[in-house]
């Protein structure tokens, strides 16, 4: 393909600086920031469907963390009869005091800045459906608090380091 002037603002496909999601999560499609494009925000766009959570259900893989800028996590459904069937049950955990938020329509979480929340998990995917993420800041900022957590599950987790500069 020939090279335009403005090709570098368009994108399909995992652009660099994405990195392929692992088994049970989603499917990345975009991964933005100001490293891909200098001035951007933190965005990043997932497909998440049913065939990748048969063998790998989701599991807790987030401890409660912080960001530094305020986060929006959009869950969007695409059931055409009914845009708001996400196709999925999701549980967000959201503020020091650990309310629990289970929700099966589109919904957007907005999160402010330094607001503790998480774990964020995804069970029952009957439908394929969209994830964004969208970090008002120009990288993706985010400090853990493992230590939350009991030991069991704290056990579980990945090794996951603070990305806070
Ligand atoms: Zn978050």
């Amino acid at each position: 393909m020939t090279e335009t002037k403005y090709d570098k603002y368009l994108f399909s496909g995992l652009e660099p600086g994405g990195k392929p999601s692992a088994p049970g999560h989603g499917i990345d499609l975009l991964s933005l920031d100001n490293e891909v494009i200098a001035g951007s925000n933190f965005y990043r766009i997932s497909w998440l469907d049913p065939k990748n959570f048969q063998d790998h259900p989701m599991t807790v893989h987030l401890p409660p963390h912080i960001h530094k800028y305020t986060e929006l996590l959009i869950h969007l459904g695409t059931n055409p009869d009914d845009p708001f069937d996400l196709g999925a049950e999701v549980t967000m955990i959201m503020g020091k005091e650990m309310e629990k938020h289970t929700f099966t329509r589109t919904t957007t979480v907005y999160v402010p800045a330094n607001f503790l929340h998480g774990w964020w998990e995804v069970k029952n995917v009957t439908r394929p459906w969209l994830f964004i993420q969208v970090n008002q800041g120009l990288m993706h900022s985010a400090k853990y608090y493992p230590q939350i957590f009991p030991r069991a599950i704290r056990d579980r987790l990945p090794p996951l380091e603070d990305e806070w500069e």
